[in-house]
């Protein structure tokens, strides 16, 4: 029978269930199947902690709506358990979300938790011979001081970690995930250590309407932050927008490369027996130092110019690529060989450890892997480092060459896939080597991307999608 009379209280409880019960939605119809980011992983947690924490509260609405003494004991129990559980996913939460960060030690958290839970347990255990409606309350107190407000600590914790790395993606995203932070930590003090119906002094309101508004700051501030994964889409689609138009680009481009190669060489060639002719001539008759100086001139130009052809040939050859099982470190110290005492004149430190294989055309990765190292060393200073990084991503392989050397200036950013772009000096760079890096990459159905140092010089990364059943983290 009720016997309480409709009161505000309940109808906060209500709104402050719902705020929950929306947050649950929202991550569940978000569609984050292709997402790379390592918060698609921990969000679900998130999603069965806003519905089971919104099910409780609705649970507690319903007891002060039909008076606590008319709910049986079962619906109690419901309600003691639905709240254990969302605390439970709410640490979960937040661990997921903090074993994706860097330099955190999270470990201790597998320990720390069921220990919590054990002693909520035993003190169920100790009190279970007059278990009644006072135990599971004592029971229901332990349980928001211990892992409740644990959970609280660590959601907003982990969150606050997250948003550093989401704001390189967007300010905006990072700045909501940052209040919704705030939310969770003020959510995990006034659910968590101020008992229930506790009237603040000089406001005069209830705990219950702090612990509304934490709920609600959560719910709004999170699915504001969820509006990550449009943005990863919608980056997504214009890198294969501008890919596609590369290639488009490039297929039209090695055309007219092979077309021109193949009209430098013929007269090249004619040159270069000329020039051999003359010199032929020369060695019998007497000629002056300054003949054969032009003589060495006119041929140091033929190499160039037959080398540009070459790579222009290189360039418009559209071979199929010879893919086999590889493992990418051993192609990396075959790189670093083949460059030989180059080598030695910079700080080369490689952090590679083993990865799943990738299907690859050796010869061809290692022209993108020359190319790049090459374009590192030429713009550090001799003795300058520059970092060799492997990783496995999810079901990619990353291969990361960082420098710190003078860099790339923003705009030019977006160019030095084109062919032909250079900044070197007329004679130093043909522009090709990152366009033909990036139709290799493309063959391998991977990619590559040039980015900015943090603290200056640049990073390319290699990334490869792993061999069919190989095994990634
Ligand atoms: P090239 O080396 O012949 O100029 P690439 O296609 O290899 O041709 O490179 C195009 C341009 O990209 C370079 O001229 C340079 O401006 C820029 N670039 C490539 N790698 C780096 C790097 N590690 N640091 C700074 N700039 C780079």
């Amino acid at each position: 029978m009720p016997s309480q009379q409709f009161s505000p209280l309940v109808l906060l409880y209500f709104f402050y269930g719902l705020a929950f019960v929306c947050l649950g939605l929202s991550i569940a119809v978000k569609d984050m199947s292709e997402s790379k980011l390592q918060l698609a992983d921990s969000l679900p947690s998130l999603a069965v902690f806003g519905f089971s924490h919104g099910l409780h509260e609705w649970l507690v609405c319903y007891t002060l709506l039909m008076g606590r003494e008319f709910i049986s004991l079962p619906l109690h129990y419901l309600r003691f358990l639905t709240m254990v559980i969302s605390f439970l996913f709410l640490n979960h939460f937040g661990i997921c979300l903090l074993r994706s960060q860097p330099r955190i030690r999270w470990q201790w958290l597998r320990v720390l938790i069921p220990f919590l839970l054990l002693l909520l347990g035993m003190y169920l255990w100790l009190t279970q011979a007059h278990l009644g409606l006072e135990a599971l309350r004592r029971a229901g107190m332990l349980a928001r001081l211990s892992i409740g407000v644990l959970g609280g600590i660590l959601a907003s914790f982990a969150l606050f970690r997250h948003s550093r790395l989401i704001s390189s993606l967007n300010r905006q995203v990072a700045d909501n995930l940052r209040r919704a932070a705030i939310c969770f930590a003020l959510y995990a003090v006034v659910a968590g250590i101020v008992p229930s119906h506790f009237i603040f002094p000089f406001l005069g309101v209830p705990v219950e309407v702090l612990r509304g508004a934490a709920a609600v700051g959560i719910a709004y501030f999170m699915v504001r932050g969820l509006n990550i994964f449009n943005i990863e889409t919608r980056k997504k689609f214009e890198r294969q927008f501008r890919q596609l138009a590369q290639t488009e680009k490039l297929s039209a481009l090695g055309k007219l490369a092979a077309g021109i190669a193949h009209e430098i060489n013929n007269p090249l060639t004619n040159v270069s027996l000329n020039v051999e002719m003359l010199k032929q001539e020369l060695r019998d008759a007497p000629s002056s130092a300054d003949t054969e100086k032009r003589i060495s001139i006119i041929e140091r130009n033929i190499v160039r110019a037959s080398t540009i052809a070459r790579e222009l040939l290189d360039f418009a050859r559209q071979r199929e690529a010879n893919l086999q099982p590889t493992d990418l470190s051993t192609l990396i110290h075959s790189t670093l060989t083949l460059l030989g005492t180059r080598c030695h004149e910079y700080r080369i430190k490689s952090e590679l450890p083993d990865l799943p294989p990738v299907m690859a055309d050796h010869c061809k990765i290692e022209e993108v892997l020359l190319n790049v190292l090459l374009n590192a060393m030429e713009a550090s200073e001799p003795g300058g480092s520059i970092e060799l990084r492997s990783r496995a991503q999810g079901p990619e392989v990353l291969i990361e060459v960082i420098d710190h050397g003078h860099g790339i200036v923003a705009e030019d950013l977006d160019r030095v896939m084109e062919p032909f772009f250079t900044t070197k000096e007329v004679g130093e760079g043909t522009g090709l080597g990152l366009s033909i890096s990036h139709s290799i990459m493309e063959m391998h159905g991977g990619r590559i991307e040039l980015t900015h140092t943090a603290g200056g010089g640049a990073t390319v990364s290699l990334v490869f999608p792993a061999a069919q059943g190989a095994q990634h983290d």
